[in-house]
């Protein structure tokens, strides 16, 4: 297993993936011009003749103009990875001196990122004179002519200038970005790792808990930063790593392979012994043995997630759409009677679980199957369902009737809300069988906070049901034995990655 998992990182050691840092590439508006862009993989450049003429036939078609076919030949270089061919683009516009329009710039921008991203991000370097002059001219140039800049633009900027030691520049241009639109996930992450590499830790921070809350995903250049920070800082390594950790873990951010390896290559270089493990099912640590840690809610935080899907998911403007108020009474006046219940089983769901081209009888004994399997073990069951399985078949619908008690909602409302809610107001320890992820209710909740416990809540009592053999019992996936997030257990940080060749979580652990 520790083999395997070495393998997955030595097999990716010089391929260095960036989650978001792809520049959107510019679609060619027709078939037209494809062969030609087909020939922008894999050479260096073209020469001045070629350009010429790859410009001319482009504008034969009237998708192509003299506004945008610049900006839509770089874009092509930049989407086919090509930034050398982009290069010799620059080339052929400069000596022919065709002007740069906004369009044109903000790809040039992108350009000059994609060539100097490793050497500034993920090596530490500064940039050399020559290119940051050739930035900030073309910056500053730009914003002479223009005052306002659309974000498009901005965008390309922020990604030029973060390379640069007028860095700064950024943060006013994120916050022009936010005028019109939430910045992307580049943007916003080109400038944390511009922070951090200029020591500008507050502002890095402050920068990283904007994305969660603006829901951006962080793109691995910032860890990269990060730790070229942490190479340089005469700050304890220890604290500061354990910053970024715990950061990870209040945020349940699962890390990629590559920045993985970049952790455990530091650790290395810091005399920090580590090594990429796998964890047992139990949730013990292969390499330390220690046992990993599943993060139940605290009851402060059971009581806001509950009375957040309470406000947000079921009497949210979403669900009124599809129910009527004098069901949501209904579902008040039965919840404020309930019992705590230690199942809650969504009903529709467990009945389709084989599929939904069965008949009724084998709906309502799937249910029936389940409901038997609680109640001999003692628990105490709520079926939620909808009024029309009142017609499965008698002996199954009297069977679950007598031993559960049911919640029925109308055949158009959304059970699944309802669901939520008698699970939560059960108590913290009640299980909910379904195998629905519940995300598009997970996203009515308007804190990112609250989303993170939400997952944590449902993946630690969400029971999904496999399969009901012959004789009636089910299999269910049980919850894990611990949480997919980082942690320190006794003297070991664990920090889990996604492996890039397998669906397994691995983990880093790292004695401290
Ligand atoms: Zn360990």
């Amino acid at each position: 297993m520790y083999k395997r998992i070495f393998k997955l990182f030595s097999n990716n050691r010089r391929l260095i993936h960036y989650s978001s840092g792809k520049p959107p590439a510019i679609l060619h508006k027709s078939v037209f011009g494809k062969e030609i862009f087909d020939t922008f993989e894999g050479i260096p450049q073209k020469s001045w003749s070629e350009w010429s003429q790859i410009r001319q036939e482009l504008l034969t078609n009237k998708a192509f103009n003299e506004h945008n076919i610049d900006a839509i030949i770089l874009g092509q270089c930049i989407s086919k990875n090509n930034c050398s061919l982009g290069n010799s683009f620059i080339d052929y516009l400069n000596k022919e001196e065709i002007k740069f329009n906004l369009a044109t710039t903000a790809k040039y921008f992108s350009l000059l990122y994609l060539l100097n991203r490793d050497n500034r991000f993920l090596y530490g370097k500064t940039l050399k004179t020559k290119e940051e002059e050739l930035i900030l001219d073309r910056y500053n140039s730009l914003r002479k002519k223009y005052e306002i800049l659309d974000s498009i633009t901005l965008e390309g900027s922020i990604s030029a200038l973060s390379l640069t030691k007028d860095w700064k520049k950024c943060i006013t241009l994120l916050e022009d970005i936010k005028l019109t639109k939430i910045p992307s996930n580049l943007s916003y992450s080109v400038t944390a790792s511009a922070a951090f590499l200029n020591n500008e830790i507050d502002i890095g921070w402050s920068l990283l808990q904007q994305m969660i809350l603006d829901e951006k995903n962080i793109d691995n250049i910032v860890y990269y930063a990060y730790l070229n920070y942490l190479k340089a800082t005469k700050n304890d390594i220890k604290i500061e790593l354990e910053k970024l950790f715990m950061f990870l873990q209040e945020n349940d951010i699962v890390i990629e392979s590559d920045v993985a390896l970049k952790i455990s290559e530091f650790g290395n270089e810091s005399g920090l012994t580590n090594f990429a493990t796998a964890v047992s099912k139990r949730a013990d640590c292969r390499n330390c043995n220690q046992k990993l840690e599943k993060f139940d809610l605290d009851n402060e935080e059971f009581a806001a997630l509950k009375t957040a899907i309470f406000k947000n998911v079921i009497v949210g403007r979403d669900i009124f759409v599809k129910t009527n108020p004098n069901e949501v009474n209904r579902f008040n006046e039965f919840i404020s009677a309930q019992e705590e219940f230690d199942v809650v089983l969504d009903g529709l769901n467990v009945a389709f679980s084989a599929g939904t081209r069965h008949s009724p009888q084998v709906f309502s004994s799937l249910v029936a199957s389940v409901v038997s399997y609680f109640v001999k073990q003692g628990k105490k069951v709520l079926v939620v369902g909808r009024y029309h399985m009142k017609q499965w078949p008698r002996d199954n619908w009297s069977f679950i009737n007598q031993n559960a008690t049911v919640f029925l909602t109308n055949n158009i409302s959304q059970d699944d809300p309802y669901l939520l809610y008698c699970a939560l107001n059960s108590g913290k320890n009640t299980i909910i069988v379904t195998r629905d992820l519940m995300r598009s209710h997970k996203f009515l909740l308007k804190e990112t906070k609250l989303r993170i416990l939400f997952n944590r809540w449902l993946s630690q009592r969400q029971y999904q049901l496999v399969k009901v053999t012959a004789e009636g019992n089910p299999f269910f996936r049980f919850p894990p034995s611990l949480t997919f997030s980082a942690q320190k257990n006794g003297q070991y940080w664990h920090i889990p990655f996604k492996p890039c060749q397998d669906s397994n979580i691995s983990w880093l652990c790292i004695k401290f």
